[in-house]
């Protein structure tokens, strides 16, 4: 049996007593052991928890474990070169990075430093990596919204600044990519902002635990479309040690609580925090901590919700910045009830639920309809989309009830057979590709036409092409039209109605 670390403390506590430098041990400490990235540290007895600590060689790590006779330190890089009986130092600091508008257009590591090769970012403020979310009396609910370009998220699952919204689902079921068309929407929404800064929306993309080439290819997304911009990514991959993928996402949200508390709009997506999770409960074991349900720690609730409660809609006392959340969670075989789902659903105000068999049915986003829901975003819908979303949640849903049934009789009556064309062409209807994200004006017109019947007497197969023509004539010859519905927000009944029907009429004269 080996020596426990509690005995060796005792040992060297004696040593050390009897040379009388009991003080240096406040400050200072040895290791004792090292191993799968944990080091236990005699000494350092004025060290607070989540306190930075150095190694030799410039290693950093984070004080967890305060023990009474040694202290748990995770170690932020390779814990090779470091030994027993090393030196460690107090850095009198919890851990932060840095934060500011020198981060935009960048891509860094957990703890800030930049990863891109566009040499060093300086940046002349600081934010700590885990601070406590605004209370009650600086907040005020949401009610601008966020659009993500998606036709059938704004429609009927909208998101509102300041909100959070799960994106569920298993493995490949488009999940990072309604995140991305998100951050790619943005565009069209910062360029009509201008210079009005309360409009704009900045966004930050925290990838944890992911392959480098998909971080890669994402980047090189962002940076085709222009994107990166106004975005950062901070990546802490599969590569990456424990602490940094437990600690990116705390980083990544004081880097956009930058722009919240400066009266800015700030986007931050989690992508994902079920990985995340998993590095906390490998710290956590290898720590000794209790393992709890499915051998996470008690307090991995704790770690999301005081993560996710940072996102806020600050009021006007406080400058009236948002940050909206998106955090990710992979489901396994569409598992909702697994104990990391179940925690970030409750800590959520919504959820986007993707299904790996709607997926294979081309029905992408595969967004289901019926399990997806937005808890506050309505209110930050325009009325215009307000008048148009819900004909057509109401038919859709009609739709999932008539389609299982009518499976099993032939003889359906008028009134159902039109219910299920009309599903049938409102589905199709809701098919998005990647990287083209509408305006939402474009998803007003768009929707408008499968609830007023335009699509009835179209073939299910040519909803596409309609769609796609209808954008086009919209674009170039109703311009105006679009930007009315954007600036004066009207109510759809009465004169805007009047106007898209008019525009839907002259383009089902030229669609053949
Ligand atoms: P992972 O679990 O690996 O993170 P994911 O759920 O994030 O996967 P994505 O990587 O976003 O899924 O998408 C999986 C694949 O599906 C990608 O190849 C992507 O290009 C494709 N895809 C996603 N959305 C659409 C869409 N709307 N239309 C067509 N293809 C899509
Ligand atoms: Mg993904």
């Amino acid at each position: 049996m080996g020596i426990q670390a509690a005995e060796i403390s005792a040992i060297l506590k004696d040593q050390i007593q009897n040379f009388g430098q009991e003080a240096e041990v406040a400050e200072i400490g040895r290791v004792l052991s090292v191993g799968d990235g944990i080091a236990r540290v005699y000494g350092l007895d004025n060290v607070q928890a989540g306190e930075m600590v150095e190694f030799p060689g410039g290693i950093m790590g984070m004080a967890l474990n305060l023990e009474s006779d040694n202290v748990g330190v995770v170690i932020f890089g390779s814990d090779r070169d470091i030994k027993e009986g090393d030196t460690v130092k107090r850095t009198n600091s919890i851990v932060d990075v840095p934060i500011g508008n020198e981060l935009l257009g960048r891509v860094v590591d957990g703890l800030g430093n930049p990863i891109d090769g566009k040499g060093p970012i300086n940046a002349t403020q600081r934010g700590v990596a885990d601070v406590k979310a605004p209370g009650i009396i600086p907040r005020k609910s949401v009610h601008e919204p966020m659009s993500t370009g998606l036709k059938s998220v704004d429609a009927m699952i909208p998101i509102g600044r300041g909100q959070r919204e799960l994106i569920i689902g298993d493995r490949q079921t488009g999940k990072t990519a309604v995140a991305l068309d998100t951050i790619l929407n943005q565009k069209s929404v910062n360029e009509a902002a201008g210079d009005d800064e309360s409009k704009k929306l900045y966004c930050v993309y925290v990838a944890v635990g992911q392959k480098r080439s998909t971080v890669a290819q994402l980047v090189k997304r962002l940076e085709e479309s222009g994107a990166i911009d106004y975005s950062i990514v901070v990546a802490a991959t599969a590569s990456d040690p424990a602490p940094m993928q437990f600690l990116a996402p705390y980083a990544a949200t004081a880097m956009a609580e930058f722009f919240r508390d400066n009266g800015r709009h700030a986007l931050i997506i989690y992508d994902d925090l079920s990985k995340q999770a998993v590095s906390y409960r490998q710290m956590s074991l290898l720590l000794r901590r209790p393992p709890g349900r499915e051998a996470y720690p008690g307090d991995v609730f704790y770690l999301h919700s005081r993560l996710l409660e940072r996102s806020a809609k600050l009021n006007e006392d406080f400058g009236a910045g948002s940050l909206t959340a998106l955090p990710v969670i992979e489901t396994q075989g569409g598992d909702v009830s697994a104990f990391i789902p179940t925690n970030v659903i409750s800590i959520t105000d919504g959820q986007i639920f993707l299904e790996t068999e709607l997926f294979y049915q081309g029905i992408r986003p595969a967004v289901n309809t019926g399990l997806s829901v937005s808890r506050v975003g309505s209110s930050a819908q325009t009325n215009s989309m307000k008048s148009v979303a819900g004909p057509v949640k109401l038919e859709l849903a009609q739709y999932r009830e008539m389609a299982a049934f009518a499976q099993f009789g032939s003889d359906l009556d008028a009134a159902t057979q039109q219910l299920l064309n009309r599903g049938a062409r409102l589905t199709e209807l809701m098919k998005q590709p990647q990287y083209s994200p509408l305006t939402n004006a474009e998803i007003v017109c768009v929707i408008f036409a499968g609830t007023n019947g335009y699509l009835d007497k179209i073939d299910v197969k040519d909803v596409g092409r309609y769609e796609a023509g209808l954008l086009a004539h919209l674009r170039g010859k109703h311009a105006d039209l679009l930007d009315w519905i954007t600036n004066d927000d009207p109510k759809i009944k009465g004169d805007a109605s009047d106007r898209i029907k008019a525009a839907l009429d002259e383009y089902a004269a030229t669609f053949a």
